[in-house]
């Protein structure tokens, strides 16, 4: 029989547990179960800058996961259950960034692959997943990044090398339409000293979608512009349409969602509805003001963009602002907006789209929308022209 002091030690031991058991997240990807397999861990990536790492684990389908911080050694571990590791994987990535010391992934039990980041300089993370193939993407952050005194955007024209995006009923490629486009706006935003612009890709190179934010986080941008040209089966439709990430119901709006994440609509509507997961990424997404801000980036460039084409061209429809989630833009730190330049299954948009006129209207809108915001800022983010910064 066990004496008081006992049965009291039992109930705090039980009680430490509980709370233990509370702190640790368990989570799960929402990647539908593919088979009566066990998933399996088949590739660990990483992207590597100065103040900024992005981890990506492949896996096969879904799997749940624990994650939790350790300390003494600082680690942050991920137990996918139901998991097995693939047997040429490599086990230990060094990545010794300031941030990041190493990755390791083992067998930890015979259900369960164990993932751990051993942490240098950790300021803060998040966990976001992805389907198509499944993975799981935790971004590490290091220190606060110094601001310089100019602005930085980041232009993302999507698509490129083995992925031509939407094709157009007389083959014109979106990844070489919104590639021109971009590199246009990129020369056009460069000539005000204020700003420092960048591309996700100046060459036709396929770039994985999770690594585009990647770069925008990693330079600390101020803005990020995601381009891309629509399409639709429907060959009568048209016009211009901005997004910002959030959830929808709209079907329009998820449906050129689905398309630019390369999953099925199902699978769409299955994310939409399962915001328990998400909420893990879109929790920080309420809680500042980047998406307000998202959505005045997104209003002035739908705005210029129509007004501005409106003044050479004929019957331009204005879609306006949605929102949906794209994949492009989880886990952005900045405002940040996907720009649908046009209809490329539309013949009559498809054929405004290879002309280097209609091309350099575009730009010139998105640029002077891109202005607008960027003179909008508040003071003490304005600086001046001459390079100093006019904040006290
Ligand atoms: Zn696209």
């Amino acid at each position: 029989m066990k004496s008081r002091r006992d049965i009291k030690g039992t109930i705090i031991f039980s009680a430490i547990w509980v709370l233990i058991f509370i702190a640790i997240g368990i989570f799960s990807t929402s990647c539908p179960v593919e088979s009566a397999e066990k998933n399996e861990v088949s590739d660990i990536r990483y992207w590597s800058y100065p103040d900024y790492t992005r981890v990506v684990i492949n896996l096969s389908g879904r799997a749940e996961y624990d994650h939790h911080r350790l300390s003494r050694p600082d680690r942050l571990y991920f137990d996918l259950k139901g998991s097995i590791l693939k047997h040429d994987l490599q086990k230990n990535i060094a990545v010794g960034n300031g941030m990041l010391k190493n990755v390791r992934a083992g067998q930890f039990a015979e259900n369960i692959v164990r993932v751990v980041l051993d942490l240098d300089k950790m300021q803060s993370y998040k966990v976001i997943t992805m389907e198509d193939p499944c993975r799981l993407v935790i971004d590490i952050y290091g220190k606060i990044q110094t601001s310089s005194w100019k602005k930085k955007i980041v232009l993302d024209p999507g698509h490129g090398g083995h992925d031509p995006g939407a094709i157009g009923p007389k083959n014109l490629y979106e990844k070489d339409v919104v590639l021109d486009i971009a590199l246009k706006l990129k020369k056009i935003l460069a000539q005000d000293r204020s700003l420092e612009v960048f591309l996700t890709r100046e060459t036709d190179i396929f770039i994985p979608l999770e690594q585009r934010t990647a770069i925008a986080n990693s330079k600390g941008a101020d803005l990020f512009i995601s381009i891309h040209a629509n399409a639709s089966p429907r060959r009568e439709t048209k016009g211009v349409e901005t997004y910002l990430l959030n959830w929808t119901n709209d079907e329009e709006a998820m449906k050129v969602a689905a398309r630019e994440n390369a999953i099925s609509l199902k699978k769409m509507k299955k994310m939409n509805e399962g915001r328990d997961v998400l909420d893990i990424m879109l929790s920080d997404l309420r809680r500042d003001t980047k998406r307000d801000e998202s959505v005045k980036l997104a209003n002035l460039v739908q705005k210029n963009m129509v007004n501005g084409l409106n003044k050479s061209y004929s019957h331009i429809v204005d879609l306006g602002v949605k929102q949906a989630l794209f994949y492009v833009l989880f886990g952005a730190q900045m405002p940040s907006v996907l720009v649908e330049v046009s209809f490329i299954s539309n013949p009559l948009e498809e054929k405004l789209l290879a002309q280097d006129s209609y091309r350099v209207e575009l730009a010139q809108s998105i640029a002077s929308g891109v202005s607008k915001y960027v003179s909008a800022l508040p003071e003490e983010q304005i600086v001046a022209k001459n390079g100093r910064n006019i904040a006290p």
